[in-house]
């Protein structure tokens, strides 16, 4: 803990982390050390992660990455971190010690970490470019060997596109599959935390103790008991052997994904050389459809901003953090407090919901979406009966320099492209390393699997490693 705390400060250029406390951290430390002591064991007893800032953490400023909620700080745990750190009255914890707190875009909302209040955090493998979004933080800090493993949110890629841009493995899993109580709510239909580390098998270890079900605090949390994902990452695919393990497994390629035009030509060669190893490997490469996959950006870009302008609406200037100084009456208050708390992207997305959940609009946006998401569901599940699961880019580009996409909002949200589809669809996905494209810089490699294959798409990551 206490060499890590001195990397922070040392490497505090990329602004990975908005909160450390370094008091607060060797108290953790040393409770685990006495806990050692005792003979105890838990699965991440003194090991240093960190969080994302919209996932609330007692004893710690929790502000999402906004001036609404600068100062804030939260009387409870949010579930994914207590079960990773010291537990509460419910779960038990693995022992973690926080490190503090990781910088991300304003309320999740953004790919590149550039619409955080507290500025950009950077990519470690080059500073002057962004580390992905919106878990910029969290990518950047295990990137650069600040922590051993982070916590990440995912909404609509925040988790795999952060995790691509900085060489970094992240998972999203399937929807429900972790508690959000207590992660600051963006879209509540799609969000997700999931752990960011180096390898699948550090992933693996982490979502084993994030993951499970919470009774009475996350009613969309599944009811299935919880895993341990790193028992069988290297047994070999069922009837293949050692030398080929990866024999038998169909790994679909939407046509959609490989075939049309937007992906840039350095992170395509990455993802085939990528591909060429899993086959190397037994695996078999087959092709699939996902028909209306370029309906994704245009559905979440209604659906997210529509469940944010609702989530949103409790941050009045009344309950939680910033209030405007002088104000006329009460919708003056609100209306200043707002206006001064949330940034410009924020504000944008909260129009944008309100808009499309307008009466007389509704229909042709908000209900449109929701059909539209039915329908990219329905394409994976006819993908998925000629395949075990889909690989694809995470991103149409490697990471790019800052401030190239600060004017054009939209050129932002296309970058979205390949993530969005299984969030959607609510399932789970993981970013793993593939190769490098232009200038060295890191490119990720998509695997989605059906609903609850994590151990599956954690297990060919780890068998590619
Ligand atoms: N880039 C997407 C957005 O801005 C996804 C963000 C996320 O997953 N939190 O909404």
């Amino acid at each position: 803990t206490q060499a890590l705390l001195q990397r922070v400060q040392a490497l505090s250029h990329l602004n990975a982390f908005v909160a450390v406390d370094a008091e607060l951290s060797l108290q953790q430390a040393r409770a685990a050390d006495a806990r050692l002591a005792r003979g105890e064991v838990a699965p991440l007893l003194g090991v240093p992660i960190a969080h994302k800032d919209v996932l609330v953490t007692r004893g710690w400023p929790t502000t999402a990455g906004s001036r609404m909620l600068a100062g804030y700080r939260s009387p409870f745990d949010a579930t994914v971190v207590a079960r990773l750190g010291q537990g509460d009255d419910v779960h038990p914890g693995a022992g973690a010690v926080t490190l503090g707190k990781l910088n991300c875009d304003e309320f999740a909302m953004g790919s590149g970490n550039e619409h955080s209040a507290w500025g950009p955090a950077r990519n470690p493998w080059d500073p002057a470019r962004v580390p992905g979004g919106s878990s910029g933080g969290s990518a950047a800090a295990v990137a650069a060997g600040l922590v051993p493993a982070a916590t990440g949110t995912d909404t609509g890629g925040s988790i795999r596109q952060p995790a691509a841009f900085c060489g970094i493995t992240g998972i999203k899993p399937t929807y429900g599959r972790c508690s959000r109580y207590g992660l600051i709510a963006y879209a509540s239909s799609l969000d997700q935390a999931g752990p960011m580390a180096r390898s699948a098998r550090d992933c693996a270890l982490l979502l084993s103790v994030m993951a499970g079900p919470d009774p009475w605090r996350d009613a969309t949390c599944l009811d299935l008991p919880p895993q341990d994902y790193t028992q069988g990452l290297d047994e070999p695919w069922p009837g293949a052997d050692a030398q080929r393990p990866l024999q038998g497994l169909r790994i679909g390629l939407p046509h959609e994904f490989w075939h049309t035009q937007g992906c840039a030509a350095d992170v395509q060669a990455a993802l085939r050389a990528a591909l060429e190893v899993l086959e190397q490997l037994g695996a078999r490469l087959v092709e699939v459809c996902l028909p209306h996959s370029e309906l994704a950006i245009p559905a979440y870009y209604v659906l997210a901003p529509a469940e944010a302008s609702s989530n949103l609406s409790r941050f009045d200037g009344v309950r939680y953090g910033h209030r405007a100084a002088s104000c006329d009456d009460l919708a003056d208050l609100y209306g200043r407090s707002r206006s001064e708390g949330f940034g410009p992207e924020v504000q944008r997305r909260i129009l944008v919901g309100t808009y499309v959940l307008s009466h007389g609009y509704y229909d042709a946006y908000y209900l449109q979406a929701q059909k539209i998401r039915r329908l990219i569901a329905q394409d994976f599940a006819a993908a998925f009966a000629h395949c075990d699961l889909i690989a694809g880019p995470v991103a149409p580009s490697v990471a790019w320099p800052i401030g190239a996409k600060s004017d054009d909002p939209v050129a932002e949200y296309l970058a979205d492209i390949y993530t969005l589809p299984a969030s959607l669809a609510g399932l789970p996905a993981l970013s793993m390393p593939a190769g490098v494209g232009e200038g060295g810089l890191p490119v990720g490699l998509q695997l989605i699997g059906p609903y609850l294959t994590e151990a599956r798409l954690l297990r060919v990551a780890h068998q590619f490693q």
